[in-house]
């Protein structure tokens, strides 16, 4: 009676540590095993435009068919970035708003692109050194600035009002954008929307303008794009 009852509680001690380890298993940290979406693993260096920027067209596909690849966040693929440094394929200036992170509406993985935000997608010295560093130095052959709908700095800027801070630093880069925008005779959320458009033009123009950037663009080493983000459909359509 004894030895049944002991064999009935090493029973149910193997029920028990069966079921703990089936829970622990499911919840262990991801793996490469374990990625049954598929891994995105870029490995090879982009030197084309064209190939850049259908790769982030490819990676925006996802994003909005909701099919968005694990990135290889292993061990083999974080030493080999760190042995071999990084080879981004496109320099992305964009604005700060968390509703437009580059990395996850592009699906692009650690090394891919290298990205520069501040609210308002504008250029200041600072992120056009960045810029510079990224296609010069890195070697990116495609540089794009991608704005959005609904932008706050946008909307700040033709609402007028107080700017408190260096929030007024932002305002009066876009200021010139809205005068574009007001002369076609846009109003409202329309003006919203087109002095958004022309804030990635002049950008675009403010990114030319480097005598570094431009000599890359006269070896055709380098392409810039505009791109908008769009808020409800999770789109990014390319000016060109
Ligand atoms: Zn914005």
């Amino acid at each position: 009676m004894k030895k049944g009852g002991l064999k009935i509680l090493g029973l149910a001690l193997l029920i028990i540590f069966a079921s703990v380890c089936m829970v622990a298993c499911s919840t262990a940290p991801k793996t490469e095993t374990q990625n049954t979406a598929g891994t995105y693993n870029r490995t090879e260096i982009i030197t084309s435009s064209t190939e850049a920027k259908q790769l982030l067209i490819d990676g925006n596909k996802r994003f909005t068919e909701n099919k968005l690849l694990n990135d290889d966040i292993s061990d083999t693929r974080l030493k080999g970035l760190s042995t071999n440094g990084q080879h981004p394929f496109a320099v992305i200036v964009s604005c700060s708003d968390s509703r437009v992170p580059p990395e996850v509406i592009f699906d692009q993985g650690l090394g891919d692109i290298f990205v520069i935000r501040d609210a308002g997608n504008v250029i200041d010295p600072v992120v056009l050194g960045s810029v510079e560093y990224g296609a010069e130095h890195l070697h990116a052959p495609l540089i794009a600035v991608l704005g959005h709908e609904g932008c706050g700095a946008v909307k700040a800027t033709v609402d007028g009002g107080e700017t408190p801070g260096s929030i007024g630093a932002i305002v009066e880069k876009i200021k010139p954008s809205m005068e574009k925008a007001k002369s076609t005779g846009a109003t409202s959320t329309a003006l919203y929307e087109k002095t958004a458009d022309e804030n990635i033009k002049a950008a675009i123009a403010a990114i030319e303008k480097s005598h570094i950037i431009k000599e890359l663009l006269d070896e055709k080493k380098v392409k810039i794009i505009g791109a908008k983000y769009h808020l409800e459909t999770g789109e990014v359509v390319f000016s060109e």
